[in-house]
């Protein structure tokens, strides 16, 4: 049979976005799209987690590990302005909130940022490590203080962690926390913890978002090769949301995160950019998730003008009907959806 568009399992867009892929020398896998006749909408979520993070605004700038929550002006102000770039492409952003940032004297730009209508998830109070088993190993500010531990177990200090910012959250800001992001994430996520899916679950969660799949890291300071692009894709393509056996939904963060990008391997911005165009192009041939993770304590440093959720909302935008931007309470929906 003659291959006219009509019949093409692939469509223009799509050999658009190979030509994008190729013109960077990348192998993007069509399989999926190329076996179902209408693929499904990709699913694409730009998230940002509220927190100040160590080597930033400065290398060996370190304290911030122990005042996560103690934001910066600099890093309000960009998270607000990102907000209102985002909701001008027609966006979305999921903000995740330490809940020592409501200790703040002012959190009205937090406030404005929610009544945009962009959902704010609990990031736990002091930005707790969920997987420790000793209450020390939970936060440097334990490790300094522990007294503040006050005889609790490692369990008891992560569960206080997240209610705490529940209840700073009703409080100051009058709303309920939209999901749960664990601070750092896990290759492993939540598989086999029992113990922590239930404990979200108890706490009024229907999802998380824990996993951060394995890929390889290009050398500090070198260009990121065609292997480490390639390695990313495979990883984003592996990171897709499940459901764990207690009904707890995962929504994995998809790398490269900024973290990764730009504290440990010094990208430039352009790699950066890269990696997320090559990211998101291969979600939406899939009809996959994309969970795009950054803190705008880094981006403020390492991408003043907003380019990568510029560039995220471009994207989606071009592929017409094919994605959206959403929330990942949208992406778990879907996810629960197909479950039933
Ligand atoms: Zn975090």
């Amino acid at each position: 049979m003659l291959m006219t568009e009509k019949h093409s399992p692939y469509t223009r867009r799509s050999f658009m976005s190979i030509l994008t892929a190729s013109a960077y020398g990348i192998r993007t896998s069509l399989t999926r799209s190329a076996e179902t006749s209408t693929p499904k909408k990709a699913q694409i979520a730009i998230t940002f987690d509220l927190e100040m993070s160590r080597q930033y605004p400065k290398r060996n700038v370190l304290e911030w590990d122990f005042q996560k929550g103690n934001l910066n002006p600099e890093t309000k102000a960009y998270s607000l302005k990102a907000a209102e770039t985002a909701k001008e492409s027609g966006g979305l952003i999921h903000f995740f909130c330490v809940g020592r940032v409501l200790e703040q004297k002012d959190v009205s730009w937090l406030k404005k940022i929610s009544e945009m209508g962009h959902p704010i998830g609990n990031h736990t109070y002091d930005h707790v490590n969920v997987w420790a088993t000793k209450p020390q190993q939970t936060q440097f500010r334990f490790q300094r203080s522990p007294w503040l531990l006050g005889g609790k177990t490692a369990e008891q200090v992560i569960r206080q962690n997240i209610r705490l910012t529940t209840e700073a959250m009703k409080q100051r800001l009058g709303i309920e926390p939209d999901g749960f992001r664990t601070p750092g994430g896990s290759n492993n996520a939540l598989n086999k913890r029992e113990d922590l899916q239930k404990m979200l679950l108890a706490e009024g969660f229907q999802w998380v978002s824990s996993g951060y799949p394995q890929h390889k890291y290009s050398h500090p300071k070198e260009e990121p090769t065609q292997e480490i692009y390639q390695s990313i894709l495979h990883a984003q393509q592996t990171a897709q949301p499940y459901v764990y056996p207690t009904g707890l939904i995962e929504i994995p963060m998809s790398p490269i995160s900024d973290v990764g990008a730009f504290r440990s391997s010094y990208w430039k911005l352009k790699y950066f950019l890269k990696s997320v165009e090559l990211c998101v192009q291969q979600a939406i041939e899939q009809g996959g998730v994309f969970d795009f993770l950054c803190h705008p304590s880094i981006m403020y440093v390492e991408d003043p003008k907003f380019e990568t959720i510029k560039l995220i909302c471009d994207l989606v935008n071009q592929a017409g009907n094919r994605a959206e931007i959403v929330g990942l309470s949208d992406i778990a929906k879907r996810v629960s959806k197909k479950q039933n």
